[in-house]
Formats: C-alpha cells, structure tokens, sequence
C-alpha cells in the first residue's frame, strides 16, 4: 500500500468535495485557495490513525499538545493574504505538520517556515521532502524573531496567538505586504490583518477565534 492510500480508502474524493463545498458555504470564496484546498492531502499531515476524519473540517490532535489547523482556518488565512498573482515570499510562524505550508507553497515562490518543536520541525521537514514540495524551507527557532535572512517578506502567516504582532515580523514585512494572526488571550482572540503602507500599518479585524498560543523559545 502506498502513503496516499493508507487509511483513507474509496471515500476520499467524497469526503474531499463534501470540505470544498463547506468551506465555500463559509464563505471561501477565492477559487484559487479552494483549489488549493483541495489538491492537499491533508490526510499525508495527520497520523495514520487520524488519516480517515482528514477532510473533516476540524482542528485534529498532532502530539506535543498541539493541532493540526481547522481547514477553514486554513482557508481563511490564505485568503486574507493572497491578493493575485503568485508572491515572491512567504513567512510562516508555528508550522506544526506543514499542512499550512502546503497550502500556502502554491500561492509563493518560496515559503519560510519556522518552529519551535524540534521534533515536529524535524518530522515535517521529512514529510514536505517526501511530497515534493521544494519551495518550503523549514527552520527549528523562535518565529517571534522571524527569519532575516530572507527578508522582506510579502506575507506572513502567525499560527499561533500573540498579544499584539511581534516588532521583528512587522520589521520583515514588505512595503504592500501582509500579516494574518490570531490576536488576543484565549476566550477573545481575533483573527487580525495587518497591511503595511510606505509610512505605517494598518489593521483590520477579519473573525473571531481560537489558536493555541505562540510561545516564547525552543521545545
Ligand atoms: N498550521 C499548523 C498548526 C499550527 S499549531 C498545521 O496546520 O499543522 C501552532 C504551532 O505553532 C505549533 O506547532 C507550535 O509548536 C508552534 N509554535 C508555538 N510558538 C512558536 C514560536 N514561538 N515559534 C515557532 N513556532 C511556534
């Protein structure tokens, strides 16, 4: 048996088109990020056990306490970020399986993943070599400080909750580029946009949500 039919059998095409059409019920209403959404194998980011409720629409448990992205999230995020046409860069803050970064890899020219589970780090790495996906570069750190070396960014993704946007990802940031993050304490986190213009940033509430939080140094 072959990775893409461990655990998932014949329903998976159904099971994939019964997510898309939920998704756009929610209100995805790109058709690139729905094709995006689509052409993932999300069940490849999960483990084997978990393989067969992939295309549901929820968050599911990756170890270390902490979850694979709910696929609209996913959905949301990526759309909230993509304007048109393919972008140079992307950062993307607590890469957890690199389901995120897949999706995100087709909408990029290169994608610049960071987190802090090593072990996580290490094991998705793997996983996004074994898919193919080469534009993906995964980095063991604290995305709090982002990654300079590549910097500007034309969008950064923060999975994780914050306070308030750290100073080093807002400094990354490209002049007409964007951050989504999930900002707040649990029980009133927001999803928020930020843009920034030649002289300042511009913030814009998109959802209300529920991320576990980004935390300070290396697990
Ligand atoms: N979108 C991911 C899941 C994100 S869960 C997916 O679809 O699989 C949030 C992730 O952020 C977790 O893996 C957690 O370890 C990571 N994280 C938390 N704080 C971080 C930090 N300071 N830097 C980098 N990653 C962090």
């Amino acid at each position: 048996m072959t990775a893409d039919h461990r655990g998932i059998g014949l329903t998976s095409q159904r099971a994939r088109d019964r997510l898309i059409r939920e998704l756009r019920e929610m209100g995805i209403g790109s058709r690139e990020v729905l094709h995006a959404m689509r052409t993932v194998p999300r069940h490849l980011f999960v483990d084997e056990a978990l393989a067969g409720r992939a295309y549901e629409n929820k968050a599911l448990p990756i170890g270390y306490g902490q979850t694979i992205s709910q696929p609209y999230i996913v959905a949301r995020m990526t759309e909230a970020l993509f304007v048109s046409g393919a972008m140079d860069k992307i950062l993307e803050i607590g890469a957890g399986t690199g389901y995120q970064s897949a999706v995100l890899a087709q909408f990029a020219r290169s994608v610049h993943s960071i987190e802090r589970i090593g072990a996580l780090a290490a094991r998705l790495r793997e996983r996004l070599a074994a898919l193919h996906y080469r534009t993906v570069r995964v980095k063991h750190g604290d995305g709090r400080i982002g990654w300079q070396d590549h910097a500007p960014y034309d969008a950064i993704l923060i999975a994780a909750a914050v306070d308030s946007v750290p100073p080093a990802l807002l400094e990354q940031l490209a002049i007409g580029g964007r951050i989504v993050a999930p900002v707040g304490e649990s029980g009133s986190q927001w999803l928020v946009l930020v843009t920034r213009y030649p002289e300042h940033f511009e913030e814009k509430p998109l959802e209300e949500v529920r991320f576990v939080p980004l935390i300070t140094g290396l697990g």
